[in-house]
């Protein structure tokens, strides 16, 4: 009996040995940091494009990228907005780790809008439509998982070259005219190549897109467009999730949504777009933190981890 035991615990040794120190080699992610960083956000206020709050999450996010000695690079533009009266000035940021192999299919971008909705529109409180919303959800979330990734590149720089694409100017748009929405990422995705954008298509595996990620009760099915024009790269991404045992994805169709991967996608690039778009206080004064879940940022983390370091 207790040889047998012995023989079981030297197997049992034996066989885990080698996928510990495979996973040595991997860094955790903290869906509990990514977390504190998403209230971090909240608590500076409404970021609508050409506030003073999106211009301080702005600077946030380039200094702890120069500060982590990873290459940074705002691409600023001036633009009307459609709420607005006057020109406000958009910045989208681009930070880069990893290699610096501009070669063809090389990279992996990955991005998330860092504005806010100027309005609630969607509040069941007619008298909340005027009023901003913090956020939480829709933006902060995506925005967290990507500031942890940045100390997770600095320390353990990815054998491919990862660039991390913060859109301005996402929410800002009219209900029913789409070109209204995504102003940020429309202009980074048709001036590719132009002498203040660093993004070199060619140079470009797959982008993936966050958005709305921090729902509680997390399910991201396969976005319609990024199914219908990059299907290849979704189910890669999305096989990745199930192999993961990550509940919150599912291989199923879902609805399809104008989002910031669109504008790519429309430039010939493999884009997916990972959104919980079945979220009640969308687009309300509901949208704050209590509504999301570390737990939920971890498991996106953890999708993108598994990506960036077994490519
Ligand atoms: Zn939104």
């Amino acid at each position: 009996m207790y040889s047998k035991f012995k023989s079981v615990v030297l197997l049992a040794i034996f066989f885990t040995l080698p996928s510990l120190v495979g996973a040595a080699q991997i860094p955790d992610f903290s869906g509990q940091e990514a977390m504190e960083f998403l209230v971090t956000q909240c608590e500076l206020g409404p970021r609508i494009p050409g506030s003073e709050a999106n211009l301080a999450l702005r600077n946030l996010i380039v200094s702890k990228a120069r500060k982590l000695k990873l290459s940074v690079t705002v691409h600023a533009f001036q633009t009307e907005m459609p709420m607005g009266n006057s020109p406000v000035e958009l910045g989208n940021i681009i930070v880069s780790a990893g290699e610096r192999d501009f070669s063809p299919g090389t990279r992996f971008w990955l991005g998330a809008h860092y504005d806010t909705r100027p309005i609630s529109d969607r509040d069941p409180d007619p008298g909340n439509h005027s009023k901003s919303i913090d956020g939480a959800n829709d933006g902060a979330s995506g925005v967290a998982v990507l500031w942890h990734l940045m100390d997770i590149l600095a320390e353990n720089p990815p054998s491919m070259g990862v660039d991390l694409l913060f859109f301005d100017g996402e929410d800002s748009g009219t209900s029913g005219q789409l070109n209204s929405f995504c102003i940020g990422s429309q202009k980074l995705a048709s001036t590719m190549g132009d002498f203040d954008n660093p993004l070199e298509a060619a140079s470009c595996r797959g982008l993936i897109v966050l958005d709305m990620i921090g729902d509680k009760d997390l399910f991201v099915p396969m976005e319609g467009y990024s199914l219908r024009n990059a299907p290849e790269f979704t189910r890669f991404i999305f096989q990745r999730a199930v192999n993961l045992g990550l509940p919150g994805f599912s291989m199923t169709p879902g609805r399809a949504v104008f989002d910031d991967h669109v504008p790519f996608l429309q430039q010939g690039i493999p884009a997916v777009d990972l959104i919980d778009f079945d979220y009640s206080v969308w687009h309300t004064q509901g949208d704050v933190p209590s509504a999301c879940s570390p737990a939920s940022l971890q498991q996106v983390g953890d999708l993108l981890i598994d990506v960036i370091y077994r490519p």
